[in-house]
């Protein structure tokens, strides 16, 4: 034992007791019902000293809501749904929730709707890599009903700790669900979609969800020009120096 100690100090000072004691930046704040570490936020260093990215911070993040118990919806699937994709890419596409393919690979829109929106993400110009998907509930609702409104609510704590690490400049709601969880619930997508609003820092594009498109081949057309609109933004911001990201300090 006292060897080891002798070896230790060998290669510099002893490991601090805290990483407050390390230099490290303070963390963010955890989930309230939560007790496990919190997550890093993008660009401060660990105790290490090693700067979190939006990754590590998101893949931080994933790993809690993997235990999310906050409504009965886990206890009907096989597991959260987290996200993927490029959180740097300054582009989110937030759907409703997992479907049954989805549910079963644990990845965001891969099922029929997924295939669609790769589809239509590839007409503009975007791999589906480039950007980050995700999905207003983390876990199935069974039988694809809708999420109700206390799921979707008991879901925001995640949706608010993905946005506050991504801090996407643009936001696409696919869908109903989406747009009324972000816009509010006044918003009717027929109506309202095809224009940007504000949330936060971002701008948010509601427009019609693949499965629709799916349903009412009529629906692609509007689609379209949606699209093209976030493309045609998403070009101009990628112009434009944005907020602080991370290791920006
Ligand atoms: N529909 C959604 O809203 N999300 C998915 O991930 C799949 C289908």
């Amino acid at each position: 034992m006292g060897e080891r100690v002798e070896q230790l100090s060998l290669f510099g000072s002893p490991v601090p007791a805290s990483p407050e004691a390390a230099g490290a930046l303070p963390l963010a704040a955890a989930p309230p019902d939560d007790s496990r570490p919190a997550v890093p936020v993008p660009g401060q260093t660990d105790f290490y000293g090693v700067a979190a990215t939006r990754s590590t911070a998101l893949a931080a993040l994933a790993a809690r809501a993997r235990d999310c118990h906050r409504c009965g919806l886990r206890e009907g699937c096989r597991g959260v749904v987290f996200g993927e994709g490029d959180p740097d890419g300054d582009l989110l596409f937030l759907g409703e929730g997992p479907g049954q393919v989805e549910d079963e690979l644990g990845r965001p829109f891969v099922g029929p709707a997924g295939q669609l929106l790769d589809k239509i993400l590839l007409a503009v110009g975007f791999h589906r890599e480039q950007v980050y998907i995700s999905n207003t509930v983390l876990c199935r609702p069974p039988g694809n009903r809708a999420p109700a409104p206390e799921e979707v609510s008991a879901c925001r704590l995640w949706l608010d700790e993905r946005l506050a690490v991504m801090r996407p400049r643009l936001i696409v709601c696919l869908g109903s669900s989406a747009a009324k969880n972000l816009l509010g619930p006044d918003l009717q997508i027929t109506r309202d979609r095809g224009r940007f609003y504000s949330f936060g820092e971002a701008r948010v594009m509601p427009t019609f969800h693949p499965a629709a498109l799916l349903r009412d081949p009529s629906k692609k057309r509007p689609v379209w020009d949606d699209v093209k609109l976030v493309r045609a933004e998403w070009l101009l911001l990628r112009e434009r120096p944005g907020p602080p990201g991370p290791g920006s300090g």
